[in-house]
């Protein structure tokens, strides 16, 4: 699919977003009576607005079409036969909670017949634990998907008989209204753009030349996903019609999170409780890293909430080319209780350090007054 920016359509043909059908027919055909090539020989630009506006035309006065283009923009005017998965990930978010994802991505033309098409591409959601995200998972999925039958091989025909060409189009699939020079196609009603009916239907399948099936599909998530990452596992989507090619997989990534660790991209941030002497004096401590505990060092006089990094500790990342960091967030542990020979010694302290400490039995008296 082009990236280019596109037009908007209602500016395409000059109308405002509210404009009737009629509107929308009398536009374009002045457009396109303007622009048509036949008119204008050897001119790109004309040629190009004749195109343009045919294309707005064609999704603004399809009911259906338009109110997905108003919804969701080009992307949801159609024409995903062989959509770019780059632009996916921009809009599977919104799509696909609203709709079944295949409806929206796959083609749905040719289901009861003989015209070839992409299978559906699958979403499928998997959780994975945190630790299996940073550091990769080979997995099984049990994929419920739609894929040709074996027993009339797609056809939907009972295996001897074959589809017959559907008479209300004469086999196009299309059916063609003229008006002046414009012709207009619809897709024929009778055999639903397939250009075939079956009139001996299989039994294994019902007609639909397609059956569910629960298909393993091992896939190997690599290091480093995250959260809201989406692999596509090519061809591993549903079967495609009438020889078509098959569609793609798609495997959204969700991660738990962990009660220790946090990640922010490649980099995890964790907690390091240490004590108050610790933090004074320095000295060295372990703190646990995705890898396990690691020898951290902390220099004397480390303040609360002082962050150590550990270099190349955090998440490989995902192209295989290094890893983030650990970054490592200090709590000072104070004490809650004192024994004797550890409160005279903080009193001394506290007196080196000019303060004045409460003894412990002024303390005594002044709770004794309190309750008192
Ligand atoms: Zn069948
Ligand atoms: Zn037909």
């Amino acid at each position: 699919m082009a990236t280019t920016e596109k037009r908007d359509y209602y500016e395409v043909l000059g109308l405002q977003r509210s404009a009737a059908l009629d509107d929308i027919k009398k536009a374009y055909r002045k457009l396109a009576l303007k622009y048509h090539p036949d008119k204008n020989p050897g001119d790109a630009s004309a040629e190009e607005k004749f195109k343009e506006a045919a294309e707005a035309y064609g999704v603004l006065s399809d009911e259906e079409k338009r109110a997905r283009y108003d919804r969701f923009g080009h992307q949801g005017a159609g024409g995903f036969g062989g959509f770019d998965p780059n632009q996916f990930a921009d809009f599977g978010d919104i799509l696909g909670d609203l709709f079944g994802f295949g409806d929206i991505f796959g083609n749905r033309g040719g289901r009861r017949g003989a015209r070839a098409a992409r299978g559906n591409d699958l979403r499928y959601d998997l959780t994975l634990d945190f630790m299996e995200a940073a550091f990769g998972k080979d997995v099984s999925l049990n994929v419920p998907r739609v894929v040709s039958c074996e027993t009339c091989h797609g056809s939907g025909a009972k295996p001897g008989t074959q589809p017959v060409t559907c008479t209300g189009c004469g086999g196009r699939g299309q059916i063609r209204y003229s008006q002046g020079f414009f012709a207009v196609s619809r897709t024929c009603p009778q055999c639903g753009g397939a250009g075939k009916v079956i009139q001996d239907p299989c039994v294994a399948c019902n007609g639909a030349g397609r059956v569910r099936e629960e298909k393993k599909i091992a896939v190997k998530i690599p290091a480093g996903v995250d959260d809201g990452s989406r692999l596509r596992v090519a061809g591993e989507g549903e079967s495609g019609f009438s020889g078509g090619p098959a569609g793609d997989l798609y495997v959204f990534i969700s991660v738990r999170e962990h009660p220790k660790f946090t990640r922010r991209d490649y980099d995890i941030h964790a907690e390091q409780t240490i004590s108050i002497t610790q933090a004074a004096l320095g000295g060295e401590v372990e703190t646990d890293t995705i890898d396990g505990a690691e020898p951290l060092k902390i220099t004397a006089g480390t303040q609360p909430n002082q962050v150590y990094r550990l270099r190349g500790k955090g998440v490989p990342f995902i192209d295989g080319n290094g890893r983030g960091d650990h970054y490592v967030h200090v709590a000072v542990k104070i004490p809650t209780s004192l024994s004797p020979e550890r409160r005279a010694l903080l009193e001394q302290l506290a007196v080196l350090d000019g303060e004045n400490p409460p003894s412990e039995k002024k303390m005594m008296d002044k709770v004794k007054e309190f309750f008192s």
